[in-house]
């Protein structure tokens, strides 16, 4: 067989065998093989020849064949445009190979794949064609089956990443700029949670989630399951259906038969803004998804700085970790006075970070950081010991004034850190001499407490501490809490504060009813964050007994604010 497309075969290269032997031995080749004279000129080549494969291949016996053209095999389906350079190759004498669809005696179509090569006379013209013939369409089925497997998913018929790239391609060209939204779907804890189910559930739960995200954006939106709890989506922007993919990935799905919440974290970045092709788009929704997971959105729409932003945030949580070691953690100080007569009452220690690497970051920035990542537990330490052993100082200075600091829920997150926290306490509170009653722990109150969070919150009481609810009036403030837990002073949020300051009548029988409740349940009522003379005295007015905020005193060193108010 020639190897290139120059190839021909001339009638002198081989002693020749007897034309009956030949012929039987072209009967036992398995491709069928058609011998046609070379007559390239209309009406085209006559069948000189075929085997016995060609007879079983097409279903024309060679009685049928022989004499007449070859177009006997050629149908609807057949390609006809690629004859013209079949009939210059072979003209030029050299050899042709491609694939043709080609119809049998009772009409059915065949691929097959095929070759002609050019017998050569002694001049060097062809005298005559020879064409070998392989029925290709299993194999072109099985190319086919093989690249929609590479462009699917097997558990979900949703697209690979394959596929999606190539869908997103095409729907990008067809939107001609118009903006495309494309999403990412995180679920949370994949690692931990997909495990646990058998291969049959987590199967049923892709599907779910595929069809869910499918149910949203519409039919024929690209969706891709990139692996096990991680999907892609692309379609043309549009609010309404990403507000409706939020909604429905949150409901509850059916696990086992039984209802069960799975947190999906959708990121969203939008071409042509945030990237080009798809792998840009997926990395930056991807980003988005993965700001929500950690900040507990749903729904995340990537901005330009949310790069800068996560860095930001890695950065943190790098240095939160050594923070306490390298001395960059201080704490402020904020006196609380008395209402009317504005008299040193109290502290508050507030926490600062210098950061070397960073600079100055704010409490509300890091702190949020440190209780996703646990850090929390090592500073709330070093906070509890550093503020007890300084204000232990104070009150061997004469200065016997309660401090009061800072406790998040993650602190109290186990047992074993409960106590540590405790141990490093008490054992400050020896050491500095200080009775527990000097000491006030605040923390926020919220909903969803658990009975653990409060059991714990009751053994620091129990050993003496008093217990400050933060925060007061900020979200779903409830008088409940105000009884469930063993504080002794409730601390009016600073958006109370204001509305009390602004007059409104409103506003005023709200903080009314507050310290009339706090006050039946011997609670002292701190205001916080005044900071206009209208505040505290409309504060002072109704019954708060004590205030705090910018216009007595920032938070400052300990020495300056022992001062205020003496
Ligand atoms: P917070 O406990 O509600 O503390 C009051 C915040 O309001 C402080 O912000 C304080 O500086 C600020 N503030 C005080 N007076 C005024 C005022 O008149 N006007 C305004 N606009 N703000 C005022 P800071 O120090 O940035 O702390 C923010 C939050 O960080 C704190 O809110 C607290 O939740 C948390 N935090 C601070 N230190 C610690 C800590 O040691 N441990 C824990 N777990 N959280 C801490
Ligand atoms: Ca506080
Ligand atoms: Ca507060």
């Amino acid at each position: 067989m020639p190897r290139d497309g120059a190839a021909s075969i001339t009638l002198a290269d081989r002693p020749l065998l007897p034309a009956e032997t030949l012929a039987r031995v072209i009967d036992h080749v398995t491709d069928a093989v058609m011998v046609t004279d070379a007559n390239l000129d209309a009406p085209g080549p006559t069948v000189l020849y075929v085997n016995k494969a060609f007879e079983r291949m097409t279903g024309f016996p060679a009685g049928e064949m022989v004499g007449n053209s070859p177009r006997l095999l050629q149908g609807r389906l057949t390609d006809r445009a690629q004859f013209a350079t079949m009939r210059s190759r072979l003209a030029n004498g050299m050899a042709w190979r491609g694939e043709a669809v080609n119809y049998r005696r009772d009409g059915g179509a065949f691929v097959m794949a095929w070759e002609i090569v050019p017998i050569l006379d002694e001049t060097g013209r062809p005298s005559a064609f020879v064409a070998t013939q392989r029925d290709a369409t299993e194999a072109h089925a099985r190319a086919r089956r093989d690249r929609f497997a590479m462009l699917h998913d097997p558990i979900t018929d949703a697209l690979s990443i394959v596929g999606f790239r190539e869908s997103f391609a095409r729907l990008r060209d067809r939107t001609e700029g118009g903006p495309l939204d494309v999403a990412f779907v995180g679920i949370a804890g994949v690692e931990s949670q997909l495990p646990l189910l058998s291969l049959a559930d987590g199967a049923a739960m892709a599907r779910e989630i595929k069809n869910r995200i499918r149910h949203a954006l519409g039919d024929g939106m690209p969706i891709a399951r990139l692996d096990a709890g991680r999907y892609a989506a692309a379609w043309p922007a549009d609010p309404v259906a990403l507000q409706l993919l939020q909604t429905i990935m949150a409901e509850p799905y059916l696990i086992n038969g039984l209802p069960q919440h799975i947190a999906c974290h959708v990121g969203v970045a939008s071409w042509p803004e945030d990237g080009n092709d798809a792998d840009e788009l997926i990395s930056a929704a991807r980003l988005a998804s993965y700001v929500g997971m950690q900040t507990g959105q749903d729904l995340v729409v990537f901005r330009r700085d949310t790069r800068a932003a996560m860095q930001r945030r890695r950065a943190i949580e790098q240095g939160l970790r050594r923070a306490a070691q390298q001395g960059e953690l201080s704490l402020a100080w904020q006196p609380k006075l008395s209402l009317p007569e504005r008299r040193l009452c109290g502290l508050e220690a507030l926490l600062r970070w210098h950061s070397a690497e960073l600079g100055a970051v704010g409490p509300d920035e890091f702190i949020p950081i440190a209780e996703t990542t646990g850090s929390i537990v090592p500073i709330g330490i070093w906070v509890a010991r550093t503020m007890v052993a300084a204000l232990g100082q104070a009150w061997a200075a004469g200065t016997r004034v309660p401090a009061s600091f800072n406790l998040s829920r993650a602190q109290l997150g186990s047992t074993e850190a409960t106590d540590r926290l405790l141990a490093a306490l008490l054992e400050a509170m020896q050491d500095a001499h200080l009775p527990p009653d000097a000491i006030e722990i605040e923390i926020t109150e919220s909903i969803d407490d658990t009975e653990e969070t409060r059991a714990a919150i009751r053994r620091f009481a129990a050993s003496g501490m008093r217990i400050v609810i933060d925060d007061f009036g900020q979200r779903f403030s409830s008088f409940g809490t105000l009884a469930d837990l063993p504080a002794s002073t409730v601390k009016l949020d600073r958006a109370i504060t204001q509305r009390a300051g602004s007059g409104e009548l409103c506003s005023l029988a709200v903080v009314e009813g507050l310290v009339s409740v706090a006050r039946r349940l011997e609670l002292t009522v701190v205001a916080e964050g005044i900071e206009t003379e209208a505040e505290a005295e409309a504060l002072g007015r109704l019954g708060c007994t004590v205030g705090q905020g910018y216009l007595f005193a920032r938070p400052m060193p300990l020495a300056q604010a022992l001062a205020v108010g003496a």
